[in-house]
């Protein structure tokens, strides 16, 4: 089998930063440690509904080194990701898995992105092709760690950035760009 069959029977998935992406940013230096401080972006159950339907997973790859920094614990990012889980099977979406760093910028780790490692790992574990997804981030450390890990990338944002494959200024942009090649070409892996 050649590879490009081989890879045609794994799966598709939008790899999705955390923060501003799927949740309010907070300010600069807090992070979200509560369930209280965690607000759903407009738009962002509909795009997941949108990526479910069309085929791809949905796999959260965050950067949560509050940890690392000490300024929150793993039990409250975990009892954070509980809500999130809760309150989108709620909805009737969900997400296929959460990869998140705890560790500080200085402890040189191989997932904190712009390092590829939690896609790289997520691909292992989910049997995921990267080349047909996409990393979907809000800032350069997401276009980074897609770029290496060998995603397309898509950047959240209001301005525009060469680095990143596709820009938009919210998800549901994204998933409404997704949907329009689907019924387009049926072929939304496809991006040229
Ligand atoms: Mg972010
Ligand atoms: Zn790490």
């Amino acid at each position: 089998m050649n590879t490009q069959a081989r890879n045609q029977l794994k799966r598709r998935a939008v790899f999705l930063d955390r923060d501003g992406v799927i949740n309010a940013k907070l300010p600069e230096d807090r992070y979200v440690g509560y369930a209280s401080e965690f607000t759903f972006l407009p738009g962002v159950i509909q795009a997941l509904r949108t990526f479910e339907k069309l085929g791809y997973l949905r796999v959260v790859v965050t950067n949560q080194r509050g940890i690392g920094r000490g300024l929150m614990t793993e039990e409250q990012l975990m009892a954070v990701h509980d809500y999130m889980n809760r309150e989108l099977e709620k909805r009737g979406v969900k997400l296929d898995a959460v990869y998140y760093c705890p560790h500080d910028e200085c402890e040189n780790c191989a997932c904190r992105k712009p390092q590829p490692g939690m896609i790289l790992e997520a691909a292992h574990d989910l049997d995921i092709d990267p080349a047909s997804s996409y990393m979907v981030g809000d800032s350069p450390a997401d276009i980074g760690a897609g770029s290496r890990a060998g995603t397309r990338t898509v950047r959240i944002a209001e301005e525009a950035d060469d680095t990143a494959d596709l820009v938009f200024p919210n998800l549901i942009a994204f998933a409404t760009f997704l949907e329009s090649r689907a019924d387009e070409a049926d072929q939304p892996e496809h991006v040229s």
